[in-house]
């Protein structure tokens, strides 16, 4: 077996190699890999964090995957929409706090409605935020000439996670019909890159079925597709989905961060220049999971600023952290965070991924 040492030291990791890395055991041979990736950060992206502020904008879902709490065929939550007014006094409350930009999240609908609502709502942003204030949207599956119209509006990034790049795994993981199908949502992840946008995609990591080979080939995929900025963390279990009855082929959670913060750690070796999220879900499994996806070569963090009364209608997993803390307190925790761990929060910087500058 490959000495970790010696696979770190290689301009290329084929397919064994990270392989290798993903099944490492050993608590020294971790740290090897997270310093390693710590370093090539350290170089390339350097000490900062860059800040998103979140809008989870409305819980509506024509959806049904089999892993979300927020899924159509859950009846158990208060299905809720911000208005536009509520959606600027959030983007403002960024602005005031010294962040760059806002991401808008929402489950997935489909309807010249929902186009225009969200092209209106990106003109609005753009007439109380300076010219360069990023707008990441993540409203799922549109059509092409939708993703235009929003990009044509003033949004500059949009994230697609991808789930897991095997079909095989992505039919065990949603219902088997034209809405969940895979080779639509790699389409939709290309026309995302053609039009113009920096594309974000992930995966999540730790799914019932899913091997090491599988995470692998997410890597590899990420790679080849040229992705300029990547959120993937732990899937987590909720209780009223489907996949939970499969919680007992899962393995533990703190298994699943540990495999987590590796494959941050190998993808910021294989990309250095790209932006990766240390996402919330890593924080559910330990409170200072977003800091050891710092560590491990994360660069962007994502405060979830959405107002606090529709928080607990918005749980993909269950015990999401923070959906108890007003936006001010969340920022000053993370802020704290950052700084505990010797980095600084990139304020005056758009952070727009260099993977994306210099492609
Ligand atoms: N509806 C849009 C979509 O699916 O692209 C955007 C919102 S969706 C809630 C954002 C991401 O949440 C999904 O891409 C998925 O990876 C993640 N997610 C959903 N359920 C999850 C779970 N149980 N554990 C971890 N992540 C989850
Ligand atoms: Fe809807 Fe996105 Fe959840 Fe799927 S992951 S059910 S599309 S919100």
């Amino acid at each position: 077996m490959a000495a970790i040492s010696e696979i770190l030291n290689k301009k290329e990791f084929s397919k064994d190699d990270i392989i290798r890395l993903l099944s490492i055991t050993n608590k020294d041979e971790h740290e090897l890999l997270i310093k390693k990736a710590y370093s090539v950060k350290v170089n390339t992206v350097g000490r900062k964090v860059h800040l998103r502020g979140l809008i989870e904008f409305s819980n509506y879902c024509r959806k049904d995957c089999y892993y979300c709490g927020i899924r159509k065929g859950n009846q158990k939550i208060n299905r809720y929409s911000l208005s536009d007014e509520q959606v600027l006094q959030v983007v403002e409350l960024a602005r005031r706090n010294g962040l760059t930009g806002v991401v808008l999240q929402s489950g997935e609908t489909s309807s010249q409605l929902f186009t225009e609502r969200v092209t209106n709502l990106i003109a609005k942003i753009k007439e109380i935020t300076d010219p360069g204030f990023r707008i990441t949207l993540s409203l799922g599956e549109q059509t092409p000439e939708t993703y235009r119209q929003w990009f044509e509006a003033g949004a500059q990034r949009y994230l697609l996670r991808i789930e897991t790049s095997s079909e095989k795994l992505y039919r065990k993981i949603h219902p088997d019909n034209e809405l969940h199908n895979f080779k639509t949502r790699l389409e939709c992840l290309k026309n995302i890159q053609n039009i113009g946008y920096m594309a974000g995609t992930g995966v999540m990591i730790g799914l019932p079925f899913q091997t090491i080979e599988n995470l692998t080939d997410d890597l590899l995929f990420i790679k080849e597709r040229k992705i300029d900025m990547v959120g993937m963390g732990p899937y987590l279990e909720h209780a009223d989905t489907p996949l939970y009855n499969y919680k007992d082929l899962l393995m533990p959670q703190t298994e699943r961060l540990k495999l987590s913060i590796r494959m941050i750690a190998i993808l910021r070796i294989m990309m250095p220049d790209i932006n990766i999220a240390s996402t919330t879900a890593l924080q559910s499994i330990d409170p200072s999971g977003r800091e050891l996806g710092l560590q491990a070569g994360a660069n962007v963090m994502m405060p979830n600023l959405t107002p606090l009364k529709y928080r607990s209608n918005y749980l993909l997993y269950d015990n999401k952290p923070c959906i108890d803390q007003v936006a001010d307190d969340c920022l000053y925790c993370l802020t704290k965070r950052i700084k505990m761990i010797g980095e600084d929060i990139a304020y005056n910087d758009y952070g727009d991924s260099m993977h994306f500058i210099n492609r």
